[in-house]
C-alpha cells in the first residue's frame, strides 16, 4: 500500500437471531424449505394485517448489547424503511432508525503482534430481512420470501479500522461472540451472517473521513479481507491518477478478484423512514434487562481463562479449544471421561481437528462423540491400550460410533501386559537377531529400540511397550 494514505474501513453485519418463529408472526425461519413455504399473511404484507413482536428477538438483542458493553435504550422504536424491490412484497422493512436497541458499546481484538485494539460498535438495532431473488433461471428471476421477516440484528461499527486484517479479526470476534451467546449460529454460507464493508481512504495525518464506497453481499470472511484490500488499493490508484472517489455501492466478483459498481449509493433520507403505526415503542425496563444479565452464559474470554487456570492448559491450547463454543464444548464433554487435560486437549487439537479441517466441517458433525474420545483416553491412561494402538481404534470409531472398549474387545486389541507372553516375544526375538543383540551387548544401546519394534511386531502391536522394554535388557543382560 501506498505509504502516503491510510485506509478507513467500518463494517454492517447482520447477524439471523435464532429464533424459530419469524420477527412479527408465526412463521418459520428454518433454513432450506421449500421456496415460499414459509409464509403468511404479515410476513408477506397483506393490506390489514398486524405484526406482533417476537420478545425473544428484543432478548437476544439486549444480550448482544451487554456482551459489547454497549448502552441499552429504555426506549425503542420500530421504524419503516421505505424501497421497492421485488422481494420485499410490502414495499417497506421494518427496521429501528433514530432509537436502536443498544449503541455505544466495542470489542477487543488482538493484533499479530500481539497488542490489543479496541473497535467501536455504534449500534445494533433489530430489523426483519427481506426475501431472496435467484437471477440463475437463464433471463428468468424468481423470488423466494421464505426469508422475508426473519429477525435480523444490525451490527454497524465505526469506522475504526485500518486495514483488511482488522476487519478480519473484527468479524472473527463478532463471530465467536454471537456463537457464544447463542444468538446467531455464525454460518456465513447459509446467510445467517452477512458483511457489508465501507471503505474510504484518506491522506495520512488528515482527520476528515474520505469518501467511502460500500461492498455489499460478502459471503466469506476471506472475500471481505481480499475485496478491502482490492478496494483500498483501486482508490488509490485512482486518486493517485488524479480521479475522486464516488459514493456508490459496489459487488465483489469473487472469480476476478475485483469490485465492480452495482448502483449509486442512497443517502438515509432517500428511504423516508418513519416510526412505524403498527407496532408500540418498546419500554426495556431496568428489571428487564437484569433479568436477561442473569441468563447470560459465559463468554470466551472468561472460558479462555478457566482453560488455563482449570485445567492447567497451555494458552495456545486454550486459545485453540475456545476459538469456537462448539469445540470449547466438544472438550468438555470428553472430559467426562477422562481427567487427562492435556491428552484430551492432544486429541480435540490433533486427531479430531485434522478431520475437521479435511472435511470442513464443524464438529457439531463430527461422527464420534465426544464421550467416546474421553473413553479412548482412559483406555490408554489404564493400559488396557498402547497409544500406538488407539491410533488404530480411532478409524473405527469414525465409522462407527462406538464404546471403544467394545471395538478393542471385537478386534482383539488389548494390550498385553501378561509378562509370560511379552517373555515369549522377547525369546523369540533375540533368537532370531543374533546381530543386534551382540551389538548391544557390546554397549550400543541403541539398538534396542530395533528389537523393541520387532517384539511388537510379534505381538502385532498389542504388547506395552514399556514391559517389552524392560523384558528385553533383562533377557540380553542375562547373556552377559
Ligand atoms: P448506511 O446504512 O447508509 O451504509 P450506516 O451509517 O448505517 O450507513 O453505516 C455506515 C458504515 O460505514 C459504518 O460501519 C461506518 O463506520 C462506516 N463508515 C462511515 N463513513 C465511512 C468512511 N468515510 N470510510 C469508511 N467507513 C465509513
Ligand atoms: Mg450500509
Ligand atoms: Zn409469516
Amino acid at each position: 500500500m501506498n505509504s502516503k494514505y491510510e485506509a478507513v474501513i467500518g463494517l454492517e453485519v447482520h447477524a439471523q437471531l435464532l429464533t424459530n418463529t419469524k420477527i412479527f408472526c408465526g412463521c418459520s425461519t428454518k433454513f432450506g424449505n421449500n421456496p415460499n413455504s414459509n409464509v403468511c399473511p404479515v410476513c408477506l404484507g397483506h393490506p390489514g394485517v398486524l405484526p406482533v413482536l417476537n420478545k425473544k428477538v428484543v432478548e437476544f438483542s439486549i444480550l448482544f448489547g451487554l456482551a459489547t458493553d454497549c448502552v441499552i435504550n429504555e426506549k425503542n422504536v420500530f421504524a419503516r424503511k421505505n424501497y421497492f424491490y421485488p422481494d420485499l412484497p410490502k414495499g417497506y422493512q421494518i427496521s429501528q432508525f433514530e432509537l436502536p436497541i443498544v449503541e455505544h458499546g466495542h470489542l477487543d481484538i488482538t493484533l499479530k503482534d500481539g497488542t490489543v485494539k479496541r473497535l467501536g460498535i455504534t449500534r445494533a438495532h433489530m430489523e426483519e430481512d427481506a426475501g431472496k431473488s435467484i437471477h440463475s433461471q437463464g433471463d428468468e428471476t424468481l423470488v423466494d420470501v421464505n426469508r422475508c421477516g426473519v429477525p435480523l440484528l444490525e451490527i454497524v461499527s465505526e469506522p475504526d479500522m485500518r486495514s483488511a486484517e482488522e476487519a478480519y479479526l473484527y468479524l472473527t470476534k463478532l463471530k465467536q461472540i454471537v456463537q457464544y451467546l447463542g444468538i446467531c449460529d455464525g454460518n456465513m454460507e447459509e446467510g445467517s451472517l452477512r458483511c457489508d464493508a465501507n471503505v474510504s481512504i484518506r491522506p495520512v495525518g488528515q482527520e476528515k473521513l474520505g469518501t467511502r464506497a460500500e461492498i455489499k453481499n460478502l459471503n466469506s470472511f476471506n472475500n471481505v479481507a481480499k475485496s478491502i484490500e482490492f478496494e483500498i488499493e483501486r482508490q488509490i490508484e485512482l486518486v493517485e491518477d488524479g480521479g475522486e472517489v464516488v459514493q456508490e455501492t459496489l459487488l465483489w466478483n469473487a472469480d476476478k478478484n475485483e469490485t465492480y459498481s452495482m448502483r449509486g449509493k442512497e443517502d438515509s433520507h432517500d428511504y423516508r423512514y418513519f416510526p412505524d403505526p403498527d407496532l408500540i415503542p418498546i419500554h426495556i425496563s431496568e428489571e428487564w434487562k437484569n433479568e436477561i444479565a442473569e441468563t447470560m452464559p459465559e463468554l470466551p474470554k472468561a472460558r479462555f481463562e478457566r482453560f488455563v487456570n482449570d485445567f492447567k492448559l497451555p494458552e495456545y491450547d486454550a486459545g485453540v479449544l475456545t476459538a469456537t463454543k462448539n469445540l470449547a464444548d466438544y472438550y468438555e464433554e470428553v472430559l467426562k471421561e477422562t481427567d487427562d487435560y492435556k491428552s484430551a486437549s492432544n486429541w480435540v487439537m490433533g486427531d479430531v481437528s485434522k478431520i475437521l479441517n479435511e472435511e470442513k466441517i464443524d464438529v457439531s458433525k463430527f461422527p464420534i462423540s465426544p464421550v467416546n474420545i474421553g473413553k479412548l483416553i482412559a483406555l490408554i491412561n489404564n493400559n488396557t491400550i498402547s497409544s500406538k494402538i488407539a491410533k488404530d481404534v480411532f478409524p473405527e470409531m469414525m465409522k462407527e460410533d462406538k464404546d471403544p472398549a467394545v471395538i478393542v474387545k471385537e478386534k482383539n486389541l488389548v494390550q498385553i501386559t501378561d509378562t509370560s507372553a511379552i517373555d515369549d516375544a522377547v525369546t523369540k526375538v533375540v533368537d532370531a537377531n543374533p546381530g543386534q543383540v551382540a551389538q548391544f551387548l557390546e554397549g550400543k544401546e541403541k539398538v534396542i529400540g530395533f528389537l523393541v519394534g520387532q517384539v511388537m511386531k510379534e505381538t502385532k502391536g498389542k504388547a506395552n511397550p514399556q514391559m517389552v522394554n524392560d523384558a528385553l535388557k533383562n533377557k540380553m543382560n542375562e547373556m552377559k
